[in-house]
């Protein structure tokens, strides 16, 4: 990357766009169009509709080497490419007033607060960059723009629809995450890096009633109440006070009225677990709880447990991140890749890598001011000044934020890609 290369697309000027013009999960046309359109002037094959909006590129650049053969090392760059129902209130001049329909058919407000702009943008620009080395490098770039990550749910889509035997098949999964740390920071951590997280709709079953009667009723108001409480034990009184866990009570839906006593309560949880043990013990508690509770208050119908999403554990391979670790470390210098512990938020990226039985490596770059990130910490007001994902004022600055993340995928790709043979 010593020479200089031509750049074509202007980064800033696309990520203001992508901003300006967020889509909710799995309507990501336009962003998939404005992808296609960058990928088609590059030059690089695409194939697009993927996992329903979804785009793969793939640049072959094998060894010319004789006695090598094949396609070389395939390495897999993902980007996810969906917005949120979130009423940005950033004040930036490409702020965007987008409203998008929900899946229940509520108009809503659109911004991409979570980052998926930038993502989008660094990959495009680290194709770019790719495409215009392609005599220092050997091997298969696969990159993976991917629909619905907030529904934890467009991985799993373009897996259905066959991602992993269409196209040349990973050897590593590479993955990064805009996220509220000073800009040019790059933490990653070996091991797990994000949680395991189910999304569970729980619904009590009791027998409604007049409210002046309630000795003729099983209230599922009690029974929800009781449940919602006894949950918050499992984290509090049954894991291990080593151990992360979360059990959320998010959503809480029974009656309509003060006189009814209503014959069913819905409680809608998410719950996070570092590993695939503790999910399952925990799961286990909840059914436990929620099925004794409901005994307990004599319900004749056992209670409904639906599993609404699963998003397994983001799990860093020890080794991939170790060698990223001190490539990160020769380009950028010591000192800008942390370890930011393990978050409790969770990705769908790890299907790719999970399916394909491959290693993975996810990391977060920082997006905010390196000044008010510094001013924040000495106040210690961090928590309270600087916006974090899905907030309506998350607003990354576009430098050093965009050309940190561009750097970094090229870096990580070329890491794990053959060199050129001479
Ligand atoms: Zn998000
Ligand atoms: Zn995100």
């Amino acid at each position: 990357m010593d020479r200089l290369v031509r750049m074509t697309i202007d980064l800033e000027a696309l990520y203001r766009d992508l901003h300006r013009h967020p889509e909710l999960s799995f309507q990501e046309t336009r962003t998939a169009g404005v992808i296609t359109r960058h990928l088609s002037e590059l030059g690089i094959e695409f194939e697009e509709g993927i996992g329903r909006t979804g785009v793969v590129a793939v640049i072959r650049n094998p060894s010319t080497h004789s006695g090598e053969s094949g396609q070389g090392p395939v390495v897999w760059l993902r980007a996810d490419m969906d917005a949120l129902p979130v009423p940005e209130q950033t004040g930036l001049d490409y702020a965007s007033t987008a409203r998008g329909i929900d899946p229940a058919g509520n108009d809503v407000p659109v911004m991409h607060a979570c980052g998926h702009d930038m993502h989008v943008t660094a990959l495009l620009g680290a194709l770019e960059r790719l495409v215009a080395t392609t005599d220092e490098w050997s091997g298969t770039v696969v990159a993976v723009f991917q629909p619905a990550e907030e529904y934890g749910a467009g991985s799993q889509a373009m897996i259905a629809d066959g991602v992993l035997d269409r196209f040349p098949k990973p050897e590593i999964v590479l993955g990064q995450h805009v996220t509220p740390l000073p800009a040019g920071t790059i933490g990653v951590r070996s091991g797990t890096q994000m949680a395991a997280s189910d999304g569970l709709t729980v619904t009590l079953l009791g027998r409604g009633g007049h409210g002046s009667r309630p000795h003729s009723t099983i209230d599922p108001v009690v029974m929800a109440a009781a449940t919602v409480m006894r949950l918050q034990t499992i984290v509090s009184r049954e894991v291990d006070p080593r151990d992360v866990a979360v059990v959320t009570v998010g959503s809480i839906h029974a009656g309509l009225k003060n006189n009814i006593i209503p014959a069913e309560a819905k409680l809608e949880l998410s719950l996070r677990y570092p590993d695939d043990e503790a999910r399952a013990r925990v799961l286990d508690k909840v059914e436990r709880i929620v099925r004794a509770e409901a005994q307990a208050s004599g319900a004749e119908e056992a209670p409904v447990i639906v599993t609404d999403h699963t998003l397994p554990p983001t799990i860093n391979d020890v080794h991939a991140t170790a060698r990223l670790v001190l490539a990160f470390d020769a380009a950028f210098g010591d000192g800008t890749v942390i370890d930011p512990g393990m978050f409790t938020g969770s990705e769908d990226v790890s299907w790719f890598a999970r399916e394909a039985g491959v290693p993975l490596v996810f990391w977060f770059w920082g997006g905010v001011d390196p000044v008010a990130f510094a001013e924040a910490t000495a106040a210690g007001t961090v928590e309270r000044d600087i916006p974090t994902n899905h907030s309506p004022f998350f607003a990354p600055v576009i430098q050093p934020t965009l050309g940190r993340g561009v750097d970094a995928l090229v870096v990580a790709a070329r890491e794990f890609l053959g060199a050129r043979a001479a």
